[in-house]
């Protein structure tokens, strides 16, 4: 059936990519396909096992792209996760539900992003969402689980909750006595989904709390929509690149796909072609199709169709690193506890910290920029680093996120920066589409994103000091005080920190929603500059880094840009 001709071809059947599909085809006479690389994994257990996170890696649903060495990231490549299946990353991730504060997104509307406030996306984190009020009292009081109900969404399709495996020992309300007890205590956050991150929480997830597995974009926004007959999906197969109208505007005509049986087909969209392959695939396949910096494209023999040089720039990700402790209790269920301090709970010195990184803030423009080879300019670096300075030192937002996991007799406490200033690119090595791609994050390149990953574990080491807490872990097992002493300075710490590190899987902005004049790829209604009718509705747009995960931002993107794209029907 690839002679029909859609109305709107979504590429990329992922966590975008399914709500915009689901939302487009309420209305009867909208006819939607969906083409994604991967298959159903409905009943795949390493998908759906809520236990089971890690399982999916290294398996065929999982892309596993790797980067280049980090030059500052210990010299090492990095895999970098990404779902490749119906439902996406949603599918292999940690389910973690956690949005963003209110200032980060008002930040979208300050670089020129008119209408991107909280104000305008707070109904649609609370679309998609239907919240599953925990009823049973008794779990409630053991397991910490708080919420609030104006906070959350009831009638979307999306579930978010908490399982019944969630531990109900008490636990919970150790790490917030000993999180009072900090030398600057940070508080308890009731509930951290309406904007207010800073503080102690215990956090939903996309779960289907009553059958006890994940929940994700299809299970969501598709299979119980799949009857629909103007919804279609083709699994298995890849888009290779966009095909265009003959004339001088660049209309995109349809795609062209790639089958599994090795045929190839090109599929027409009468309205508009829609990427929403991930934030490590749609500006390939934008490049794929000319849309790019000439000079990459001509290197790989591809005309360009637009020059639009940010293609792939202002990439960022958060470096994830973990440290590990006896338990003196042997957990098996569940745990969900998350601390988000700001500056001046993280950091020992906060304003003489602000202070020096503000002086700074030209030079890592510059630095930014020069390392990306200037085609991103210093200048408009150096604005989006004042407002991320604002944010932190200003708003106050959160400057790492802390989580802490118990299992068996262990304490696992994962841990992020939330807001590095780092920022690499991703472009195509190739013009073949199913060459690798070339992929440079240049984790911990700029100093205080080092920095605060080494705060971060100094707070997480005073959290296991700290009473009542610090009666029921045993010894720091990872890294352990011989390998980094009790007082280490930053320089002993960087050793373990960038050999251990792993990319935080939240690849964003590398088809930035910005004006084009900074350095964007597109405009508010996600439309890519200089085309007619091709939109980026994926992790790709989003132009700053978020404190809370990205999924939750993503599905609300998504569900705004559905509307965007309805009022113009
Ligand atoms: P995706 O959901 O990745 O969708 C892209 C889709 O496009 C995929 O299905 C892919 O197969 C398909 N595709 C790609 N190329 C092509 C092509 N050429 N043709 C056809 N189809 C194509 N976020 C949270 O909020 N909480 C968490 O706990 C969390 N944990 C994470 C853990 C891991 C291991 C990872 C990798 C990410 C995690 N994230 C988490 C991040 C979050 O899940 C992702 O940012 C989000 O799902 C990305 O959504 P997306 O729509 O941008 O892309």
């Amino acid at each position: 059936n690839s002679e029909t001709t859609y109305d709107y071809i979504v590429v990329g059947g992922g966590t975008s990519g399914l709500v915009v599909a689901n939302r487009l085809s309420e209305l009867e006479k909208v006819n939607v396909l969906v083409i994604e690389a991967g298959g159903s994994v409905y009943n795949n257990p390493n998908v759906t096992d809520t236990a089971g996170y890690g399982n999916a890696f290294g398996t065929d649903i999982d892309w596993a792209y790797e980067t280049v060495k980090q030059e500052w990231g210990g010299g090492i490549k990095q895999t970098v996760r990404a779902g490749k299946a119906l439902g996406g990353t949603s599918t292999i991730n940690g389910m973690v539900y956690l949005r963003a504060q209110t200032s980060q997104i008002d930040a979208w509307e300050k670089i020129g992003n008119d209408g991107w406030n909280w104000k305008n996306l707070f109904p649609y984190y609370r679309k998609g969402e239907q919240f599953q009020v925990p009823t049973d009292y008794a779990f409630l009081e053991g397991s910490g689980v708080a919420y609030d109900p104006a906070y959350h969404g009831y009638d979307g399709p999306l579930k978010v909750g908490w399982t019944s495996t969630q531990l109900n020992d008490g636990l919970a309300q150790v790490v917030n006595t000993t999180y009072q007890n900090m030398s600057v205590p940070v508080p308890y956050n009731r509930d951290p989904n309406g904007g207010q991150m800073v503080g102690y929480s215990v956090y939903p997830k996309t779960v289907n709390s009553e059958l006890n597995i994940r929940e994700d974009a299809a299970r969501a926004y598709y299979y119980p929509y799949q009857n629909r007959t103007n919804l279609h999906v083709w699994l298995n197969s890849n888009v290779n690149k966009l095909i265009w109208k003959n004339g001088t505007d660049a209309t995109a005509e349809g795609v062209e796909v790639a089958f599994s049986n090795g045929t190839t087909a090109v599929v027409k969209a009468s309205r508009e072609v829609i990427l929403a392959a991930g934030a490590l695939k749609s500006p390939l396949l934008l490049e794929l199709s000319g849309v790019g910096n000439p000079d990459i494209l001509s290197k790989h023999g591809i005309e360009t169709k637009i020059n639009l040089p940010t293609v792939g720039e202002n990439l960022q990700d958060q470096m994830n690193n973990g440290l590990a402790y006896d338990s003196k209790t042997n957990y098996t269920g569940a745990a969900s506890y998350v601390a988000y301090p700001s500056a001046e709970e993280l950091f020992t010195n906060a304003t003489s910290i602000g202070a020096q990184l503000l002086r700074k803030l030209p030079a890592y423009a510059a630095q930014v920029a020069s390392a990306n080879g200037n085609v991103t300019r210093a200048a408009d670096i150096e604005r989006f680093f004042k407002v991320q300075w604002d944010l932190i030192f200003k708003s106050h937002i959160p400057v790492a996120e802390i989580l802490l996991e118990p299992s068996g007799f262990t304490y696992d406490s994962e841990y992020w920066g939330s807001v590095p200033f780092s920022r690499g690119n991703i472009h195509i090595s190739s013009a073949d589409p199913t060459a690798p791609a070339t992929i440079d994050p240049k984790y911990f390149m700029l100093d205080f994103d080092f920095h605060a990953q080494v705060e971060s574990a100094r707070f997480i080491r005073e959290l296991f000091k700290t009473e009542p807490f610090a009666d029921m872990a045993g010894a720091e097992t990872s890294p352990g005080l011989s390998t980094v002493s009790a007082n280490a300075n930053d320089e002993g710490w960087s050793s373990f920190l960038k050999s251990n590190f792993r990319s935080n899987f939240h690849p964003i902005t590398t088809a930035g929603m910005m004006p084009k004049e900074i350095g964007g790829v597109v405009d508010t209604s996600l439309k890519v500059y200089g085309t007619s009718n091709v939109r980026v509705v994926d992790a790709s747009v989003i132009p700053f880094q978020v404190c809370g995960h990205l999924q939750s931002t993503i599905y609300a993107v998504a569900e705004r840009a559905a509307d965007i794209i309805k009022a113009e029907i």
